[in-house]
């Protein structure tokens, strides 16, 4: 079985629109399906009328843990809930401040930013730092994506600006307030070192956390089975996914459920 349990759409910084991203993964083999877009369930609105799979519904938080960003995926959640509804309220005005910061922050290096620009191209909904690396691309002023991360956008450049996000106990607080199973997402993308990220862990364990992603996306081999022996020295359940913003060559929607084979699959619970 296929499953992928973290993907985004145009309602976030994904490429597809959610019906899109629906015929991919659906003609991929997915059988259970998660949309996870930064901050908003919006893309649910369009996904109604989805059969032949199963669609959990899902979203992933942006937090901060120890002045770090950090993003905490919602499972199974409920989308009707005033306590999530309102958490996304607040992420999409912390976003609008943030998106003014960024544009103030990128002039101040000498680049012209065109706000309203940017907001177009986010489709004026959960606005990121990827709209701004595209805004920067159309103009001309960096030659594509991954320079304008590392450049201006990325973890410590002056675009990089998290100070208004909740704190991961918050977050974790809202998922589970909508009956939802909180996963710490991609925990190896935050190239923290393995104490820290066992501090990581317990926190988010503390705060009520339930499982972790072991893979996300295509990554190294072997990290898959040290954060299942992470997850299990936890009692964290796993999760899979593919982070797919994008038809590009190296990452497709879905992952073999059977690559943990020897741990408890969130989806086991609902
Ligand atoms: P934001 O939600 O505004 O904090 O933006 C975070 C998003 O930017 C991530 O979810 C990725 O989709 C994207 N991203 C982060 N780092 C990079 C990078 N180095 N190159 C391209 N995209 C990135
Ligand atoms: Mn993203
Ligand atoms: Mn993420
Ligand atoms: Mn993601």
């Amino acid at each position: 079985m296929l499953v992928d349990l973290h993907t985004h759409t145009t309602a976030s910084d994904g490429a597809l629109t959610p019906a899109e991203l629906f015929e991919r993964v659906r003609a991929a083999g997915v059988e259970l399906w998660s949309v996870t877009d930064h901050d908003t369930v919006a893309a649910y609105a369009d996904l109604a009328g989805v059969d032949g799979l199963r669609l959990v519904p899902g979203v992933e938080l942006s937090a901060t843990w120890s002045g770090r960003g950090v993003h905490i995926v919602g499972l199974n959640v409920g989308l009707g809930s005033a306590e999530l509804l309102g958490m996304l309220g607040r992420q999409q005005a912390a976003r609008e401040r943030r998106a003014e910061l960024i544009a103030k922050r990128l002039e101040r290096r000498g680049l012209a930013v065109d706000l309203d620009a940017v907001r177009h191209g986010a489709n004026g909904c959960s606005i990121g730092r990827p709209h701004f690396a595209r805004a920067l691309v159309a103009s001309g002023q960096v030659r594509d994506v991954k320079t304008a991360f590392r450049k201006y956008l990325g973890a410590g450049k002056p675009g990089d600006v998290k100070t208004e996000w909740p704190d991961l106990a918050e977050a974790v607080a809202a998922i589970r307030a909508a009956g939802g199973t909180a996963v710490l997402a991609h925990p190896a993308k935050y190239r923290l070192t393995r104490s820290r990220l066992r501090c990581l862990a317990d926190d988010f364990k503390a705060a009520g956390g339930r499982a972790i992603e072991v893979v996300c996306g295509p990554q190294e081999a072997g990290l898959g089975q040290r954060l299942a022996e992470l997850a299990e020295s936890l009692s964290f359940s796993v999760s899979l996914g593919s982070d797919f913003h994008a038809p590009v060559p190296w990452n497709q929607p879905g992952v073999p459920a059977d690559v943990v084979r020897n741990c408890t699959p969130v989806w086991d619970r609902w």
